[in-house]
């Protein structure tokens, strides 16, 4: 493997530098002991370029919850499944409401607006489900992950698992709401169960960038040649992460990074720079849509240092 760019590492751990002595963090999220009891000092970063070659720092080796990250992931697995009927059950459009809102599923008839907030992923998870149980359903999206990130150890917190589905009141909700309308094929208490167990995914910083290579290399793994996804997909789940992967804080990020990017309420953020990198970085501390705040903040700088915002220096 080759070594990354003396000016990126550079950068990537100037990153790590400043972003670890930051005394303001964000929020870490308490709706589970899990998630609560994680040290909100960590901060980790990873960058891969086209070569392969990783530039790396702070707690990058260390696995957190990937949370809603995964949901890239299963977006990507059931367009492999079902391709465009997919925009039956889930729409494109960003949302301008919190991740877990319920009021826009009432007047839409129970299709949710995107992939990426709970309702949108809980009918994506919903079709990966369709014909098969959910211990399958599941471990074939373990494999999809060990086998895009090149490291078959990734596996589920289980205790992260069970504590949401223990409080998982609100997407339960969201389950029940869209099956009325009929949105949703399966029982719902099995969809539910492999949705919590896919947001319960442990990943490090290294490892999601690894696994997400084939987004920043229109569908394709340059370093061991595995097509995931059509170059127009992989452009395509791109958009989305732009235009959704951030919830109603999707503006400010394409605002301040300008990038594609995914955020999960463990802290993580997964950002693609079309031709040129693999991002991850992980703070736990949230902002108040529940984005990583440093995670954000670090991206911006990694993206107006090296000049990879899509939309220009
Ligand atoms: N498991 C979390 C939930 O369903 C995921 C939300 C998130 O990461 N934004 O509430």
């Amino acid at each position: 493997m080759s070594h990354a760019a003396p000016d990126l590492v550079r950068v990537v751990q100037d990153i790590a530098d400043e972003m670890r002595q930051r005394p303001d963090r964000g929020t870490v999220a308490s709706y589970i002991p899990e998630l609560a009891n994680v040290d909100p000092g960590a901060f980790g970063i990873a960058v891969i370029d086209a070569d392969g070659a990783v530039a790396a720092a702070g707690d990058s080796d260390m696995p957190f919850s990937i949370q809603s990250v995964s949901k890239v992931f299963t977006l990507t697995l059931a367009l492999g499944m079902v391709g465009d009927k997919l925009w039956r059950h889930v729409g494109r459009e960003p949302s301008g409401n919190p991740f877990n809102s319920i009021v826009q599923l009432e007047r839409e008839r129970g299709v949710p607006r995107n992939p990426f907030i709970n309702a949108g992923a809980i009918a994506v998870t919903d079709v990966i489900l369709s014909g098969h149980q959910p211990r399958e359903a599941l471990g074939e999206i373990v494999r999809f992950m060990q086998a895009l990130a090149q490291d078959d150890t990734i596996a589920i917190d289980q205790a992260v698992a069970a504590s949401e589905k223990r409080t998982g009141f609100r997407n339960t909700a969201l389950a029940n709401y869209m099956k009325s309308f009929g949105v949703i094929e399966n029982p719902v208490e099995f969809t539910l169960g492999v949705y919590f167990h896919h947001c319960a995914i442990a990943m490090s910083c290294r490892q999601l960038a690894t696994a997400s290579r084939f987004l920043a290399h229109s569908g394709r793994n340059p370093s061991t040649g595995l097509s995931v996804v059509s170059p127009e997909r992989a452009r395509r789940i791109n958009a989305l992460m732009l235009t959704c992967g951030h919830y109603d804080g999707s503006g400010e990020f394409a605002y301040r990074v300008g990038l594609p990017g995914k955020s999960g309420v463990g802290g993580g953020i997964m950002a693609i720079a079309p031709g040129k990198a693999s991002i991850a970085v992980w703070s736990p501390g949230l902002d108040a849509a529940g984005n990583s705040h440093l995670g954000r903040l670090a991206l911006e700088r990694l993206t107006k240092r090296m000049g990879w915002s899509i939309f220009g220096a």
